[in-house]
Formats: structure tokens, C-alpha cells, sequence
């Protein structure tokens, strides 16, 4: 059994890769920003009989952070896994020259966000344990650009570098940092005609999670699979 913690997992992918661990045996701790959405989140699936709590964290304010470590460390918790999720997809984003403020508001929550998580949860985290960092084929720098959604496509491609440079910083803790694509999937973000389902796009951070080899680190995965970054 192990302890998973997922950021932005009240819907989307995150609620389901949590669903799917609980539903697996795992202890899964969940967490968003939205106090409602938590808690109807967590209810549901404790109505399902499985094994979870919730955690509130705002994960673009850094004091909402902090407060959230020190309320975790009261639950004598370690983690096997972290999951860093959340992250915020803006309809306005359209031009990183027209709009500078949407660019800082989405690097803060998904580049810098899941960074300050990956800090204020690492005294939490086991020898050896496990990062997860939910990225994008978006942040991809081989793939062409494809004209979409600019200030996320760069948040994500600087959460891939953060991916890097933190799977070398914490080699020496035994800690495995890796990048996720979850593929163009059917959630509030993704919409409607996304071409995959919350389910698929759910299958490969889970597998990563409690799947996978331990000893993948730096690494930038889809299906399954490494794909270049
Ligand atoms: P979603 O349905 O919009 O869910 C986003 C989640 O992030 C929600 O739980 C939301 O919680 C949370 N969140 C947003 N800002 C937050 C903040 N500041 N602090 C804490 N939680 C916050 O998105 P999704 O499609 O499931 O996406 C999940 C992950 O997959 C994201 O990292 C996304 O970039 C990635 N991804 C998605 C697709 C796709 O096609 N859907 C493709 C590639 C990658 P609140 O309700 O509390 O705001």
C-alpha cells in the first residue's frame, strides 16, 4: 500500500487517478483550492468505501502552501508518490505579447506552483520515493508549436526543465522525478472534443505512480512510453 498525495485532483484526471489508486489499495490524499469541490470529492469516494482525505492547497499562493505542510505534519504522514496536477488553462490565452499578466498567473500555478509543492513536501517524502509532474505534449520543444494556448504550452515546457533539474537535485535522496503527458483529454480544461477519456487519460500516471520502475528518473512519459521533451 502506498501514500499518495495529488494536487487538483476535486475533477479531471486528478480526481480519477485518484479514484483508481484508492480503488487499488493506496492511501490517497487529495487536494485542490476549490473547499467545496474537495470535499465533494472526497465524499464520493468515501462513499465508495475507499481509503482518502483531503488537504487544502492553493498551490499558485505560496502561504497557502506553506499552511498546507504544516497541517500535513500533524498527520505524521511520509509519502511514497506526489502528483503535481493542478494546473489552470486560462480561455484568453491567446498571445504571450498581449497578455503578460495571464502568462505570470500560469507559470505561477503550473511551473513555480508544483515547484514550491515539490519544496514544502519534501521533508514528507520516503527513501526512495516518487515525483510525478503532470506535463504536456504543449511544453514539448521538438514538437512543432501548434498555435494553441501559448502561456500554458511555456508553462509546461518549464515545468519539464523543472522535471530535469529536479530529478538530478534529488538523486542523492533516493527520489525519482518524472514528467507526465496524459494525452488531449475529455475534462473542463480539455473539453469536449478532446480525443481521449478521463480513464486513458488517467492510465499513465497511475502507472507511473505504482507501476513503473523505481529507478525512471528524468524522464518525459506518455503511454507508457518515454517520448523526447
Ligand atoms: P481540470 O479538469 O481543469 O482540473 C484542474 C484541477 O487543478 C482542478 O482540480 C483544480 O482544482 C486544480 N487547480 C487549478 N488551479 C489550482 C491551484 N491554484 N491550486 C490547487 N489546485 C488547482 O484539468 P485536467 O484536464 O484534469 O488537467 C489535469 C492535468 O493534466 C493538468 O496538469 C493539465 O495541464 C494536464 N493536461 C491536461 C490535458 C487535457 O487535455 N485535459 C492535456 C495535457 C495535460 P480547483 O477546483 O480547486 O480549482
Amino acid at each position: 500500500m502506498k501514500t499518495i498525495l495529488i494536487t487538483g485532483s476535486n475533477k479531471g484526471i486528478g480526481f480519477k487517478i485518484a479514484r483508481q489508486l484508492a480503488k487499488s489499495g493506496h492511501h490517497v490524499i487529495l487536494s485542490a483550492r476549490n473547499e467545496t469541490r474537495l470535499k465533494q470529492a472526497v465524499d464520493k469516494l468515501k462513499s465508495e468505501q475507499l481509503d482518502v482525505e483531503d488537504l487544502l492547497m492553493d498551490i499558485s499562493d505560496e502561504k497557502s502552501i506553506s499552511h498546507a505542510a504544516i497541517e500535513f505534519a500533524k498527520r505524521k504522514i511520509k509519502l511514497d508518490v506526489l502528483i503535481n496536477n493542478a494546473a489552470v488553462l486560462f480561455r484568453n490565452d491567446v498571445s504571450i505579447i498581449r497578455e503578460n499578466e495571464l502568462l505570470l498567473q500560469t507559470v505561477t500555478t503550473n511551473s513555480i506552483g508544483s515547484l514550491l509543492v515539490c519544496k514544502a513536501f519534501l521533508p514528507f517524502m520516503k527513501n526512495p520515493s516518487l515525483i510525478i509532474n503532470i506535463s504536456s505534449g504543449g511544453g514539448s520543444m521538438t514538437d512543432p508549436v501548434g498555435g494553441w494556448s501559448p502561456a500554458y504550452c511555456v508553462s509546461k515546457t518549464l515545468l519539464n526543465s523543472i522535471t530535469r533539474q529536479l530529478a538530478y537535485e534529488l538523486l542523492s535522496k533516493n527520489i525519482s522525478v518524472n514528467a507526465v503527458c496524459p494525452g488531449w483529454v475529455r475534462t473542463d480544461m480539455g473539453g469536449g472534443g478532446a480525443t481521449r477519456s478521463v480513464e486513458k487519460g488517467a492510465e499513465t500516471p497511475v502507472w507511473m505512480a505504482v507501476e513503473a520502475p523505481q529507478g525512471i528518473t528524468g524522464r518525459f512519459i506518455r503511454d507508457k512510453e518515454e517520448i523526447s521533451w
